[in-house]
């Protein structure tokens, strides 16, 4: 039943996000740049320093860029890399394209054609960045703060109640009401529980942990993944790193301490050395295959984003970055719908435009899953991708995906660019196209010799930022809030323009 009690924190923010991870945050600082009030309410009293993510794709990459925050993850980048040992044999850090791995097969850099037209376009896919998820958290946290967005730690939600025109939340702190409710809380959504939404997908097989651990004397272990009868496992790149996977069963509960004993004793049996461990270091993490989708993204007033509503196998580090895009597809909507300049409709778009988008990065862990299994099929099929990889195409290929450089929105238009990341497009003046949207917004490109396409765009001058430019191809880009290009052109035809505006900027 919902206490109304105690009034802990302001009561009319339009959204309240659940979960100060590296989504919630990035949804909130969408939000405030959309004009929305936002709150965020997080269980834990200090931001988690456990060892997720260690990177960010051209996805994640693209959005930071997006909003001017490049600069400051390519400083993380540099004084992690700084402390790393070598990622590739035989190379120093600084001098490493990290690329990725599919289940633990490093795709080699030198394979990759960089020169491909999808990484030319976009100066952010440059390869993945080094970008550890607590630094990340961090620099999203220092973002909301500037925006001046609360985040209130020690708080964790604990019912809730849609009343059709917004949602009484209750909490370990008291009670609130917001107009919507997202729920970014993690794979063992409390949101999505309380709301009734539905998970369907796999159980889990196996149990993975991750850890930094000292030893007696060196670690007689190669950097890299090894595959054994017994398992995986991966040393490095920072010393004393490891990864151990194990399919005999998931965890009978993911949320026990992970020990030195542990760790220890799971080494062995998968390497079959007599390891001595001395201490852990940090904060080690404990993972499943689960794989799992939300059966809505949306249930009347409460939304879901990040491992709220997708849950998956870490290999291959997809989780964030597919997190990290359903925050910046649904805050500017949301805004928009708050804002009263867009129906609600408009979030019908964003389960059917991130639902395709989850549903791969799952099969693309599935997949690794399968070539990663123990037994000697899954041994036959490693071997088999394993060539692929070390061929230019292959690599390539696996290179795109992991980077996410080929994700699409299903929109109309015939235009290449239409449904695409805006590309790095140069303007004259040295600037890029996105230079220009730090806070948020429509960019409509212009680049006819008389203003066309600025005219066409003039009634919606408070939600369209028009960046003149002189003579070049493409001649007119209209890029959404969270860089997807609704609209191009070659030529300086204005048709389709108006129409793409109305269903896009409002009214
Ligand atoms: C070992 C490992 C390695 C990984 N490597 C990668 C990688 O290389 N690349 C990649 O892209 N992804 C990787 N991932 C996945 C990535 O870590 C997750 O996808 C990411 O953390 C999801 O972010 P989120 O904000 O949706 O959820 P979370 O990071 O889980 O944040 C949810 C937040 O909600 C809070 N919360 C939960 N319940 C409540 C409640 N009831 N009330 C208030 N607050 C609540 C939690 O305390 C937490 O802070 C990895 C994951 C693991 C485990």
């Amino acid at each position: 039943m919902f206490v109304t009690r105690t009034v802990f924190v302001i009561q009319d923010a339009n959204v309240t996000v659940v979960g100060a991870g590296p989504v919630g945050l990035a949804l909130a600082a969408e939000l405030a740049l959309a004009g929305v009030s936002v709150q965020v309410l997080e269980r834990l009293p200090e931001p988690d320093r456990a060892m997720k993510a260690q990177s960010i794709n051209m996805t994640t990459a693209g959005a930071l860029d997006r909003r001017g925050l490049l600069p400051a993850a390519e400083k993380v980048q540099r004084e992690t890399l700084g402390r790393m040992g070598p990622v590739v044999e035989g190379k120093s850090p600084s001098d490493t394209r990290i690329t990725g791995h599919f289940a633990g097969m490093a795709v080699d850099a030198d394979l990759v054609d960089w020169d491909d037209p999808d990484f030319v376009a976009h100066t952010a896919a440059a390869g993945a960045r080094v970008v550890p998820q607590p630094e990340l958290v961090a620099l999203l946290t220092e973002h909301v703060t500037r925006l001046g967005v609360p985040v209130h730690r020690g708080v964790e939600v604990t019912s809730l109640e849609d009343t059709g025109d917004g949602v009484l939340i209750g909490t370990t702190a008291g009670s609130v009401r917001t107009d919507w409710l997202v729920g970014c809380d993690g794979g063992h959504s409390a949101v999505r529980r309380l709301a009734g939404i539905e998970f369907p997908g796999e159980a889990p097989e196996l149990t993975g942990i991750q850890a930094v651990v000292d030893t007696a004397g060196d670690l007689p272990l190669t950097n890299g993944w090894t595959w054994t009868p017994r398992g995986t496992y991966r040393y490095g790149p920072q010393p004393g790193r490891v990864a151990i996977v194990e399919f005999d069963h998931p965890p009978a509960d993911r949320s026990t301490p992970i020990t030195l004993d542990e760790v220890q004793t799971r080494l062995r049996r998968v390497t079959g050395l007599d390891i001595t461990l001395t201490a852990l270091r940090g904060t080690p993490t404990r993972w499943t295959d689960n794989t799992r989708q939300a059966a809505s993204y949306r249930k009347g007033r409460v939304l879901l984003a990040g491992d709220a509503a997708h849950v998956h196998p870490p290999f291959g580090g997809q989780g964030l970055n597919l997190g990290y895009g359903d925050a910046v597809n649904l805050g500017w909507k949301l805004g928009a719908v708050i804002a009263g300049w867009a129906p609600e409709g408009l979030l019908d778009t964003y389960d059917a435009e991130r639902r395709p988008i989850g549903q791969w990065v799952l099969d693309w862990t599935r997949g690794q899953i399968g070539v990663l299994r123990p037994d000697v099929k899954s041994g036959a099929l490693r071997e088999i991708v394993a060539d692929l990889l070390g061929t230019r195409d292959g690599a390539t290929y696996a290179v795109k995906q992991l980077a996410g450089v080929t994700q699409r929105v299903d929109l109309p238009g015939n235009h290449p660019l239409v449904g695409r990341y805006v590309p790095d497009l140069w303007l004259r003046d040295g600037s890029r196209l996105v230079d220009h949207g730090h806070s948020g917004g429509f960019l409509l490109l212009d680049r006819t010799p008389d203003g066309a396409f600025a005219r066409i765009a003039e009634p919606w001058a408070g939600r369209v930022t028009t960046v003149t430019d002189e003579p070049a191809t493409p001649a007119g880009v209209l890029v959404r809030p969270d860089g997807v290009v609704v609209w191009a052109t070659d030529s300086t035809d204005i048709a389709g323009l108006e129409d793409t505006l109305r269903r896009w900027a409002g009214i």
